[in-house]
């Protein structure tokens, strides 16, 4: 059974790709690499000794991406590829809905000419919006705060009326909360352009020396200790997540939305006490204001993705940590360090 995965070699797609072709599934990866590098692919393949093909194109790129739909004969689409960062969609919001709307309009027309009815979309926490209470189920109130998000609730409404008007989709509305973490290995990790936005990769950048300090965004929330609360998820688990919602897109027609996240939200001074405490290493802070837009709190309500796909993440906050500093202390620059620059190179060759 083949499975096309959009920006499959990303930081979630790639950890997706890693358990996908551990169960046996055979993989075509799309991705442009506007966000990522071919390297984590190559990794990918050492990390499971299996081979795929690799399409170097734009989502957008709708002719040539029909192209992949011609040559190949796939079972569903796992639909990772996306801008993700809100700070930039707020600066280049005609971008993000071009990029992220257009590039699901055409992926979808492109199923639909093909009849390959079933696909697993990267959704996301943030159509929640502000939410009103904790934990968030399914069912709760939707909105958006900035054009990323607006991105992710469009896309899912559009997904929504392209079941009514054909019954016979099958769409899985994966809405996940904070993925870090990284494969055990740690070969393959988030590997952010320039300065983090995200908490755990600006901890462990301040780990390893490539930035001087936290700024720990607001002590004066209703919460514990006053700071954010997030449900962060380690990425394999959230990749195990994909492989029991494709499960059910195979198996039934429909559309659903899950929560993947764990049901239990730690702050921004938990989340630098446990990291601290796994690496050995100091986290030097200091307070700032709020982040605008910011929530206090935010997590999961993960009971049905539980009961409807017989998913659960099972990994702890200590394991997040450890894999998080595996990855960025094994590569401190990220896919661009020497050795990967000559892996690179060989596999190129
Ligand atoms: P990522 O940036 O690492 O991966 C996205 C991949 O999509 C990249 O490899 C990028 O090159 C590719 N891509 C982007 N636009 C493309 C296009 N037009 N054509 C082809 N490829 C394109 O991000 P990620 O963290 O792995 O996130 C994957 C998905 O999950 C995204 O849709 C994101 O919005 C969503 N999501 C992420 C998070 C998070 O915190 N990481 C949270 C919720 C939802
Ligand atoms: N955060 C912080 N400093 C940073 C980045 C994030 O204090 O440099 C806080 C942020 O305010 C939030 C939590 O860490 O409370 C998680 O932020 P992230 O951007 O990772 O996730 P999101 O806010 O998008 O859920």
């Amino acid at each position: 059974m083949t499975i096309l995965v959009t920006g499959g070699a990303g930081f979630i797609g790639s950890h997706t790709c890693v358990e996908l072709l551990n169960a046996g599934y055979e993989i075509i990866v799309l991705d442009n690499f506007s966000n990522s590098s071919p390297k984590s692919l190559e990794r990918v393949k050492e990390l499971t000794n299996k081979n795929f093909k690799i399409y170097n194109l734009d989502i957008l790129e709708k002719f040539n991406v029909e192209k992949v739909f011609e040559e190949n004969d796939i079972t569903a689409v796992i639909h990772f590829a996306g801008l993700k960062a809100v700070g930039e969609s707020v600066e280049i919001p005609i971008h993000y809905y071009y990029n992220n709307i257009t590039g699901t309009l055409n992926l979808i027309d492109i199923m639909r000419k093909y009849k390959i009815f079933k696909i697993v979309f990267s959704s996301s926490a943030t159509v929640y919006g502000m939410p009103k209470q904790v934990p968030i189920s399914e069912n709760s109130p939707l909105s958006a705060m900035n054009p990323y998000g607006r991105t992710k609730l469009m896309i899912e409404e559009i997904l929504n009326d392209v079941y009514t008007s054909n019954n016979n989709w099958s769409i899985a509305l994966l809405r996940y909360f904070n993925p870090i973490g990284a494969h055990e290995s740690g070969r393959i990790g988030e590997n952010p352009n320039g300065i983090p936005n995200n908490l755990m990769p600006f901890i462990t950048q301040v780990a390893i020396g490539k930035l001087n300090e936290l700024k720990v965004f607001g002590n004066d929330y209703s919460t514990s200790d006053g700071t954010g609360v997030r449900d962060y998820i380690h990425v394999v688990d959230l990749a195990k997540g994909h492989l029991k919602a494709l499960e059910k897109v195979i198996n039934f027609n429909g559309v659903e939305a899950y929560n993947l996240g764990t049901g239990q939200g730690y702050s921004v001074l938990e989340m630098i006490d446990a990291f601290e405490k796994v690496s050995g290493r100091k986290v030097p802070y200091s307070i700032a204001s709020r982040r605008p837009g910011d929530i206090g709190e935010c997590f999961a309500d993960p009971t049905k993705a539980e009961k409807e796909l017989g998913w659960k993440a099972e990994k702890g906050i200590k394991e997040m940590c450890i894999d998080s500093w595996k990855w960025q202390s094994q590569n401190p620059n990220g896919f661009l360090d020497k050795e990967s620059i000559v892996d690179y190179a060989n596999a190129l060759a």
